[in-house]
């Protein structure tokens, strides 16, 4: 903030009308202790513990504060109303709430990366491919292709840019290299080479999903690795086993929430793509009417930005329903899992 005053001040000393820049440079700065807030425990009344609390249910930054609502903040750290809208507050005063112009964002979107699955109609569907900067949710019922997308994307991911990398978060321990070698001969690609820039963990519980999820900045950061596609394979069957017969869905939706949070920072932050996949309920006991109603309700569907819906066809086939987009239309494809890859029908 101090650094923002002097630029302006500067920039202004010639301006004859100095008083009034003034004027307007003392609103700019907050009140309070002076003190520039860059994290959560900078907040008026946010200590160790309440800092803990926070976090932990996934307001972990100043700007998950300053869009939360005061009851959300009493709920999760116990502090009084006044001191959540104190909180609050001060996150939107340290925000630099800036207003990005349209041709900003055109810009921005011209960078998106689109990674093809070897489908024309899977692609046309996707607009011409699964874009970076968004999260891609695929949910279906078991057997219906949501892996074997993955090991595709991973695989087009370094067809398209050699030195891109993949993080590959494996819940259910479904990877597979032997298929990854399969799809890389299928593309022409060198095995080993494909092989090599893909980064597999294996999640043994949410709690460590979640740290994986944490830890590919530091991949990024630390490791200088490019990573292009970050897949979680399955992103909620440790959540769905875990809490089951617990009682607390509002715990399990957090945490999910703030998994999501983190894969959306990653791609917005670093323009890589994210795929997830959800299984569907077989048999839903808190959504009525829709058989294919996805795991993680509505915070998974609201946080992917694309959703795909994926059952059998007919002969082996498979049918992908494009069922959420900012941006395309509704529209279904079908394709076959082939040695080599999808293949259109
Ligand atoms: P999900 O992850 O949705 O449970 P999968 O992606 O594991 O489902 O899909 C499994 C299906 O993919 C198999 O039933 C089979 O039809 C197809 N498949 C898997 N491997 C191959 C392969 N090497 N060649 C052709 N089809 C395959
Ligand atoms: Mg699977």
């Amino acid at each position: 903030m101090n650094m923002r005053k002097k630029e302006i001040v500067m920039e202004d000393i010639e301006l004859e009308e100095n008083e009034d820049v003034e004027k307007d440079v003392v609103e700019i700065i907050p009140p309070a202790s002076g003190k520039k807030i860059s994290n959560i425990t900078d907040l008026p009344g946010v200590g160790a513990a309440t800092a803990e609390k926070l976090t932990a249910a996934g307001f972990d930054n100043i700007m998950s504060i300053a869009v939360s609502s005061v009851g959300q903040l009493v709920e999760i750290t116990g502090v009084s109303e006044a001191v959540a809208r104190k909180m609050i507050q001060a996150s939107r005063d340290a925000l630099d709430m800036g207003f990005q112009s349209g041709e900003d964002i055109l810009k921005k979107r011209e960078k998106v990366q689109k990674i093809q699955t070897g489908s024309k109609a899977v692609d046309a569907m996707m607009g011409g491919g699964f874009e970076t900067g968004a999260i891609t949710e695929c949910f279906g019922e078991f057997g219906s292709g949501k892996t074997q997308i993955g090991h595709i994307l991973a695989t087009n991911t370094i067809a398209n840019d050699p030195e891109a990398v993949v993080v590959y978060i494996d819940t259910e321990n479904t990877f597979r290299p032997e298929r990854i070698i399969q799809l890389a001969e299928g593309a022409n690609l060198d095995p080993d080479k494909v092989l090599r820039n893909i980064k597999v963990a294996r999640a043994y519980n949410s709690d460590h999903q979640m740290l994986l999820g944490e830890k590919v900045e530091e991949l990024i950061k630390k490791q200088n690795l490019k990573v292009k596609m970050v897949i979680v394979d399955s992103l909620t069957a440790h959540f769905r086993a875990e809490f089951i017969g617990r009682g607390t869905l509002a715990d399990r939706q957090q945490k999910i929430n703030k998994h999501m949070h983190t894969l959306m920072r990653l791609a917005d932050t670093y323009n890589l793509a994210v795929y997830v996949t959800n299984q569907v309920m077989a048999k839903p006991d808190m959504f009525f009417g829709d058989p294919t109603q996805a795991i993680g309700g509505h915070i998974v569907a609201h946080a992917s930005t694309f959703r795909i819906y994926l059952r059998k066809g007919k002969k082996g086939s498979r049918v992908a329903k494009l069922i959420d987009s900012p941006n395309l239309p509704e529209s279904e494809a079908c394709f076959m899992v082939t040695k080599e890859g999808l293949k259109d029908i």
